[in-house]
């Protein structure tokens, strides 16, 4: 994520959190329903209380969702496969507003009750430790934005012309029911109904579009993990261009009222070359489609790295030049913190600190400025008390995570080597494609590969209180 202009300021949403008690150890099978084993009502990250759950493991989110400008209203069905991982008497999934129609599972009517911005299912039949099981629930409304105190505003967004819908850490609760935390990645295949006219993008390949009555769905299908923060959807009168890059699908937007010839649409037609000089560094791109929304929504002001499909705010093209740099950011997290993932909030800097350092390569490539005096000003900026690792919520869009976690990461290739740096890189992209890595992950495989101890170099560039030499 990059955000333009000033800091946003608003109210912080913390999410009504209700703690019903620590997970309980599944005893056996069958489930004995009677000591009402519930699953976590949260994922026990202190960045996003209330947000995510326990006791389960999401496979896969099949989403069908229809959205009428006109009145903004909303109806949706999502169908949710998951794994228990305890056994369960109840479990939660997160909801931000919305009216809960039915809740089906394994095909069973099941309880359900909302609290706060959880929904609570109760199953007819308690899950045994290790089941699959799927939860149909039906539900329909006016979906609403979140305005976050670090970000600014997010969640489902009504737009003049249609909606959008992202935000992080959190937003996707605004339009369907789900385990709303990095740790529990899944598939994702969505149909979106629209009024004709209007487009509809998602994440991942397009798999089609059909029209009846007036009414166009489109279709979409995200078969590697994403988080569901990376998950978004845009609504409204878009130019969408669709060709194949590598092989695989690439689809742009631009709204339709930015010019054709404009600095947003110049700077989503580099994708491709972008791309590609990140895989010479990164390794292989990790997904299976490529692509870009250029928003013309103001309210939006930043760009996120939503899953194969970056959304770009307007403020990043409001100079009349094209923007790459935003470009090479929102695409370099596609690697670092796509397909390698958080496993906790604090530990962002994992992606922001790498997106950020892209960026300053990109930019030296593309005849800006170097590395070298990126570094110098960057370093000379910098407030060594405020640590990259486990910033605080408060600050965990702020410079320690960005900055200076970019710093970290010269520091690291300024000391091992070009040669071993991008081979510790590529290590890492390889070796935890599509799942979850911590900080201490990180510094691991560094060792491991390079041969060298890299804990104390690691820790003055990330969290020491000093300005370290450089290397
Ligand atoms: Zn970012």
């Amino acid at each position: 994520m990059v955000r333009t202009g000033r800091r946003p300021v608003g109210r912080a949403v913390l999410a009504a959190c209700l703690v019903v008690g620590a997970l309980v150890a599944c005893t056996g099978t069958p489930p004995d329903v009677d000591r009402a084993r519930r699953g976590a009502a949260d994922a026990g990250d202190p960045y996003v209380p209330g947000r995510g759950n326990g006791g389960y493991d999401v496979a896969a989110y099949r989403l069908r969702v229809r959205y009428d400008p006109a009145d903004d209203r909303l109806t949706g069905h999502a169908t949710i496969t998951a794994t228990a991982t305890a056994g369960l008497s109840r479990f939660n999934l997160d909801l931000s507003g919305l009216t809960v129609g039915a809740v089906r599972v394994d095909g069973a009517k099941a309880g359900h009750a909302r609290e706060g911005e959880e929904l609570v299912v109760t199953p007819a039949r308690g899950l045994a430790r290790g089941a699959r099981f799927t939860v149909d629930v039906e539900y329909a409304g006016v979906p609403q934005p979140v305005e976050s105190s670090t970000l600014g505003l997010g969640g489902f967004l009504a737009t003049a012309d249609g909606a959008v819908a992202l935000g992080q850490p959190d937003s996707a609760s605004t339009w369907y029911p789900v385990n709303d935390h990095p740790s529990d990645k899944a598939t994702y295949d969505v149909e979106v109904t629209v009024p004709d006219g209007l487009a509809a993008l998602g994440n991942g390949v397009p798999v089609g579009r059909t029209s009846a009555g007036g009414w166009t769905t489109w279709r979409w299908a995200e078969r590697s993990p994403m988080a569901s923060y990376l998950s978004t959807l845009v609504i409204g009168d878009y130019r969408v261009t669709t060709g194949t890059h590598q092989g695989k699908p690439m689809v742009t937007a631009v709204a339709a009222s930015l010019p054709a010839d404009g600095p947003a649409a110049a700077s989503l037609a580099r994708t491709g070359e972008v791309v590609d000089f990140l895989a010479d560094r990164f390794g292989p791109y990790p997904f299976e489609s490529y692509g870009g929304i250029a928003l013309a929504e103001g309210r939006i002001s930043y760009a996120l790295e939503t899953q194969s499909r970056p959304v770009y705010g307007p403020g990043f093209f409001r100079s009349g030049r094209p923007d790459t740099g935003v470009v090479a950011h929102e695409l370099a997290h596609q690697w670092f913190g796509d397909s390698v993932s958080l496993a906790r909030w604090s530990d962002i800097w994992l992606n922001e600190g790498f997106a950020t350092y892209a960026e300053w390569l990109w930019l030296e490539h593309d005849g800006g400025r170097t590395v070298e005096q990126t570094v110098a000003a960057r370093y000379a900026a910098t407030d060594w008390s405020q640590p990259s690792v486990d910033p605080g919520r408060a600050n965990m869009f702020g410079d320690a995570v960005y900055q200076r976690g970019a710093l970290a990461v010269h520091a690291l290739r300024r000391t091992l080597g070009d040669d071993v740096f991008f081979r510790v890189l590529r290590a890492w992209t390889t070796e935890r494609r599509g799942g979850n890595a911590t900080t201490a992950d990180f510094v691991a495989l560094a060792e491991r590969v390079s041969g060298r101890r890299l804990g104390a170099l690691l820790d003055a560039w990330l969290v020491g209180g000093t300005a370290p030499a450089l290397p």
